[in-house]
């Protein structure tokens, strides 16, 4: 039963701080990322192109912070950050502090399929990028007043000596193809204010992404340090291999048990290779959507 999962990112997300027009606009780009995915698998592509599809059109729409609705770093430049990876082999593809790639998850699946490395940095992932041709934008392009307002409230209360505020947000998605192959992938801008190079959990194999046929595919969201603290993404999925949880119980007890007493916030996507679709949180709300073969969807916030 081919199955795929997305998030938009977990995080204090209200009913309270989003106007209806904005839930809305959040809903319809899940749904349309959700479906670029399955429309794949419907036709029987793989779960890697199913994956890679669903982010692209998740790092194409600005209200996301991946891809072109990227936070900004303390210095008012964007880094981006991304990975893949896929069950059936356990390759994987990883890229960070990367700028004005329009795709930086095109550019994770170009590393594992095109290069004999698993994760580039910087100005020798974006040549890479260059060489095998994937677009690059302009600055304009990846700038949003949204991002740019909440880069300028964290420097201010950085200033005044309170709280930055927790500005992340992510994108992923997870599918179990008709072929019994899982894959995951994970995209984001990291947090807003980042500085020294801070680079999160999601370009992390193992933290924020991970897929393996024998148990499941995971991509996460939330406080990157303690998921990269946890290697969360494969905690689940060892879990499930060498514990014989099911996928439910694995993403609880990452999520809702060992995260929690740590003191991080977030959530996490996950199939296994039966078709089901886990979606857990322990923020108030994360975006996110799942679909599966004969029917059962959702697209959801809180
Ligand atoms: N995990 C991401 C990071 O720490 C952010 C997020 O998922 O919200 O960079």
């Amino acid at each position: 039963m081919y199955t795929i999962a997305i998030h938009g990112g977990a995080g204090v997300i209200s009913r309270e701080n989003l106007l209806p027009e904005e839930e809305k606009l959040y809903l319809e780009g899940l749904a349309e990322a959700l479906d670029a995915g399955y429309k794949l698998l419907e036709v029987g592509e793989n779960a890697l192109d199913a994956v890679e599809a669903a982010v692209t059109l998740l790092e194409d729409n600005m209200l996301f912070n991946a891809g072109r609705g990227s936070v900004f770093n303390s210095d008012g430049k964007i880094d981006m950050e991304a990975s893949i990876m896929w069950g059936e082999t356990l390759e994987a593809g990883a890229v960070c502090g990367i700028r004005n790639v329009k795709n930086p998850i095109q550019l994770a699946k170009a590393v594992m399929e095109n290069s004999p490395h698993v994760f580039l940095n910087g100005s020798g992932a974006e040549d890479f990028a260059r060489e095998i041709g994937l677009p690059f934008e302009e600055d304009g392009y990846f700038y949003t007043t949204r991002r740019y307002e909440e880069l300028r409230k964290a420097k201010e209360n950085v200033f005044a000596g309170q709280f930055a505020g927790k500005h992340f947000g992510t994108v992923g998605a997870v599918a179990l193809d008709r072929y019994g192959n899982v894959a995951a992938a994970t995209s984001t801008g990291g947090s807003t204010n980042k500085a020294y190079g801070r680079i999160g959990d999601s370009p992390l194999i193992g933290s924020g992404t991970y897929a393996n046929n024998r148990t499941c595919a995971v991509s996460c969201t939330g406080d990157g340090e303690y998921f990269m603290r946890s290697v969360a993404a494969y905690d689940i999925s060892c879990l499930m291999e060498y514990k014989f949880l099911s996928l439910q119980e694995a993403c609880e007890l990452v999520i809702m048990d060992k995260m929690v007493r740590l003191g991080g916030e977030g959530g996490a996507i996950a199939v296994d290779t039966l078709g089901n679709a886990t979606l857990v949180f322990n923020s108030p709300g994360m975006y996110r959507g799942y679909r599966k073969e004969f029917g059962e969807a959702e697209v959801a916030i809180y």
